[in-house]
Formats: C-alpha cells, structure tokens, sequence
C-alpha cells in the first residue's frame, strides 16, 4: 500500500477491477464497508492498497487517526470488562461459531489474500483453514484453561494458581500472514476474556477489513459486539500510540526484527508485557545419509514457497560434502524447471506468485549483487521475472553458491531477505553444520535431513549443542508449521510463542491463591509473630 495516491488516473479497480474481483469484494462485505473506497482518493487520510500480480490498485482505505485509536482503546476496555464476566466455555461458543463463519468463506477469503498479497490460491486458502484450525483449538481450550492445585505447607491451607483475564490484547500483524497470526492472538484471548484491537500491515488491510468484520459480525449477533477490534493507520499515528499504550498489558507483535526492537523497548519501558514474533534465517541441513528425494522436495517448498516470503522460509542450505555435487544438480534442474510456473498466483498451474511489492522486488536486488561481490556464483535465477499477462513485482527463484564451491563464507547469507534466495553451503562435520546453522542472530526454524538416529538426536540435543532455534523438524523443512505446537523463536525471534501447546497463557494473568481454612493464623516459613 502506498499512501499517495497520484495514480488517480486509475481512478477505477484498474487491472484488478474485473467482474469477479467486484463480486469478490461484494460477497466479502468490501464494496459497502465505510474505510473502503473503490474509486481513488487523494489526501494523507487514505492509502492505497495494490495487487502485487498487476501493480494496479485494488481499493483506496481510510487510514485511522489519534482520535480514532483513543475511542476504539476506550471502548475496547468497556467491552473487556463486560466480556471477561462470560464464562469462558460460553466465550468458546462465539469462537466456535466464528470458526464456522471462516468455513464458509474460505474460498472467497483465501482469494482475497492471493489479490493482496500474491499468494498462491492453495496457500491462500490454506491460511483461512488456520484460521478454523486455531478456532477449533480455542474452543477446547475454552473448557481447560488449567490451573494447579498445589500442597501448601500449612496444615488447613490450600493453595492454588488460577489463569484470569489480562485486558485488551494490541495485535500487530506482518503482511505475510495478514489473517493467520491475527487468528492465532484473537482466537485465543477471546477465550481467555480478552478483547483484541488488530493493527495489520498497511501491505493487507482488505484481508484485515474482511476477516474482522466476520468475527465482529458474528460476535455481535450473539450479544458481544466490539470484542475484535480493527484500526489501521500509519505506524507513527497509530501503531507508536498502540504501543505506548498503558491500557493494553499485552502487545503481541509480529513483524521485522527491527520492529519488535522499537516495539520491545516501548513496551518494556511501561513495563507491559509483549510477545514478539520477529524475522527468521531458517538453515537446512541435508546429512549424507538423507533420504534425498524427501530433502529435495522439503528444500525447494521451504525457499520457494510463497515467493520466500515466509518467516519459516528456508535461506541457508548446508549440504554434507559427499553428496553435495550430486543433490546440488538436482536442485539446479529442480529450480530451473520453476521458471514456467512463476505468474498469477490465481492461475492453475503457478507456484510462484509475486513479492509483495517493488521494495521487496528492490531488496531481492541487492542481496542478489551483495552475493556476487561477496564470491557467490548464481546458480539459478538472480533476475526478474515477467510472466506472461503479470506486470507486477515477480523475480525468478534463485539458487547461490557460497564462495569456494560452497565452503567459504558468504555474509549476505546472515540477512534475511524476503525473497525466493537460497544459499547454498557445503559442510564436512556435522558440528561445523550445526554451529554453522545457529551463526545467525535469528533463531525461528531449522531442520534436518538424516536416516539416523544418532544424528538426528545430535540435532535435538537437551545438551544445548543441537540446533538453537524455536523450531527444529527432523525430515520436515522448515516451513509450514501446524498450530497445534508452540510457534515462535528464539534471539533476535523475538522469544515468544503463539498457536498452540501453552501459549494461551500469555493471554491471561495468573493468581496464586491461598485459602485457609483451619481458623488459626499460622504464617509460612514457620514464622512467629505473637
Ligand atoms: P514489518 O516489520 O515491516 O511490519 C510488521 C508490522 O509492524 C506492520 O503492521 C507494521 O505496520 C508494524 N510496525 C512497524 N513499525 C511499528 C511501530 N513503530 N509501531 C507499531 N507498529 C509498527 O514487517 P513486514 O514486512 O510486514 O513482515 C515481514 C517480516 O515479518 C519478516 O521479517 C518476517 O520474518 C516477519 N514475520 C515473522 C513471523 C513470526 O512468526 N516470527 C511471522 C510473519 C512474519
């Protein structure tokens, strides 16, 4: 999204604005919906927002302002205080019937995700079906939420820990997932009595516009309106106000490490609390006893996938030297075979959709020549790409060779870009792979491929000296993680955990409790005080 809008000359939906893209937008709510405008407006109060496929607009949305963000802040702590009152199994009902909701549109969801953000329609859709995922998660949550009970020292005394409403939860969300992770944080703080107020990326508002307008709509016509929250705006008029905020305890951020650099230092200095999911240097390691076949199709999914706009994408390969020269071809002969299926990411048959926008297309550019000063050979790709009928932000995948046929060092290789970039690295030992794998500062996936048992345990050694990341798959790339495990990393990730397993409790506070009922005072420790 651009917040200029001189190509007012596109005055209408431009290359975007066919027939179904108009019926799109008709069945999704959009075309009547007070922030978008279908037709171009000029001003610093409205951005424009594209499709990365053509570079023509694809609506015009009204950015939220200070006073904007207050009245939503305000009423959003009303609606906790009444929502927190639902018990939570109730609270669960509206995430089930929310979840329902997100079966339902699926398809047109998942479209919308592919217009604005160039996704491939089966990762479009699939993101929605994460929606329903989380939903279904939730809502079995909504009937646990566990506290413990726990022995206490004094006889007549019971003491135990119970998980209570935190307050409004602020969600800022990347444009690479701009529903999933939105899902994930409001899903479970709705169960946990939460409210949320979501502050997506100005890259996807229409997928932010449609997606909450579902579960407000739905949670309104059960009697709960206002629990999900949407405001957009700029980074300095709304996003430093949201995270400056006092009544938000809980600021889950996903984004670029610089962003959760900025957004952690604000909150930490009013002492909220945040949850910070931040970029990703993802290495694979395929060990000379790896299934190959397997390791090749993980690889090429993990860096290609999603144009490399992941934050699991794969960037780092180290390839173990008695097998590199031989999988190294069959990747070469893999990527090369991509170049016909690179184009509009609505089309059978593609699996490389755009980036998502001429920045990013930019930021491709630079990694690519920093390689080759740096003594990277490319082996495949390097360049933009121009499908037939696209004219959008496309660029080939692209395969490098560290220097010295992939056993020197190669500094680009510790940035991440987001972009299909894959470098390429070859490893004698399998220490020096693992060591070589945890050199970056990002610490989100990794994954390694091996028929053995022992190595496969190296990599996943308690001993601390396997793989240092949030995440480590054996046999699995690194992308396309399930909701059901803890999701997030470690170091510069940010350290927080969304999704499944116990990552509920961030949403909540917890109490520590001691009842007494044995009708004496008897103080811990074996204190006296008489
Ligand atoms: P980005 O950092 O540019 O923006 C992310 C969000 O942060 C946007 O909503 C943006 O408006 C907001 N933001 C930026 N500065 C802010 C500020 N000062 N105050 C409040 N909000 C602010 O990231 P992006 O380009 O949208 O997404 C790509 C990045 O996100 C990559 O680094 C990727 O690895 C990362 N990512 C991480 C995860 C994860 O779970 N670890 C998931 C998706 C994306």
């Amino acid at each position: 999204m651009t917040t200029s809008a001189s190509q007012s000359s596109l005055a209408t939906l431009g290359a975007s604005g066919t027939d179904s893209t108009s019926a799109l937008f008709a069945r999704l709510g959009l075309d009547r919906d007070a922030r978008v405008s279908l037709t171009a407006r000029e001003g610093s109060s409205w951005a424009m927002t594209e499709n990365p496929t053509t570079g023509a607009p694809l609506a015009w949305v009204r950015l939220d302002q200070a006073a904007d963000y207050d009245r939503q802040a305000a009423e959003a702590v009303e609606t906790f205080n009444a929502w927190r009152l639902v018990p939570a199994p109730a609270r669960g009902l509206v995430v089930r019937a929310i979840g329902d909701a997100f079966r339902q549109h699926k398809a047109d969801l998942g479209e919308l995700i592919s217009l604005e953000v160039g996704k491939i329609r089966s990762e479009g859709q699939g993101e929605i079906q994460e929606i329903v995922d989380i939903a279904d998660f939730a809502v079995g949550l909504s009937r646990q939420l566990p506290g413990l009970t726990l022995p206490s020292e004094r006889a007549g005394h019971r003491l135990i820990e119970q998980w209570l409403p935190l307050g409004v939860v602020g969600v800022i969300s990347a444009f690479n997932f701009p529903a999933a992770v939105w899902a994930w944080n409001a899903c479970l703080a709705a169960v946990a009595g939460d409210g949320t107020i979501w502050k997506p990326s100005l890259l996807a508002p229409l997928t932010a516009i449609a997606c909450n307008r579902i579960a407000d709509e739905v949670a309104t016509s059960m009697g709960h309106p206002g629990v999900f929250r949407l405001v957009i705006g700029t980074d300095t008029e709304v996003g430093e106000r949201m995270i400056a905020d006092r009544r938000l305890p809980l600021i889950s951020a996903t984004g670029s490490c610089r962003m959760g650099r900025r957004v952690g230092q604000v909150v930490a200095q009013r002492l909220g609390r945040t949850l910070l999911e931040l970029g990703g240097n993802n290495a694979c390691i395929v060990h000379k006893d790896a299934d190959l076949d397997l390791a090749l199709a993980s690889v090429v999914f993990g860096a290609v996938g999603t144009a490399g706009q992941r934050c699991t994408t794969t960037r780092r390969l180290f390839v173990h030297e008695n097998i590199a020269p031989a999988f190294i071809a069959r990747l070469e002969k893999a990527y090369r075979s991509l170049s016909t299926r690179i184009g509009d990411p609505r089309a059978e048959g593609t699996l490389i959709g755009p980036l998502v926008n001429a920045q990013a297309v930019t930021q491709f550019e630079y990694a690519v020549n920093a390689a080759r000063q740096q003594g990277g050979r490319v082996l495949v790709g390097g360049g933009r790409a121009s499908p037939a009928a696209a004219q959008g932000h496309f660029v080939e995948p692209t395969l490098i060779i560290a220097p010295s046929d992939g056993s020197g060092p190669l500094p680009i290789a510790s940035e991440e870009t987001f972009a299909p970039i894959l470098y390429v690295f070859t490893y004698r030992s399998l220490d020096d792979a693992i060591a070589r794998q945890n050199s970056v500062d990002q610490g989100l996936s990794s994954s390694i491929f091996t028929e053995s048992m022992r190595v496969s345990e190296r990599f996943l050694s308690p001993a601390g000296n396997g793989s240092d990341c949030g995440i480590a798959n054996v046999n699995c790339g690194t992308s396309g993680a399930e909701i059901g495990g803890a999701f997030g990393g470690e170091k510069d990730t940010g350290g927080g955990r969304e999704s499944g397993s116990d990552s509920w409790k961030a949403y909540m506070r917890r109490q520590t409790c001691t009842i007494n009922f044995s009708g004496k005072l008897e103080l811990a420790q074996g204190i006296r005080f008489e």
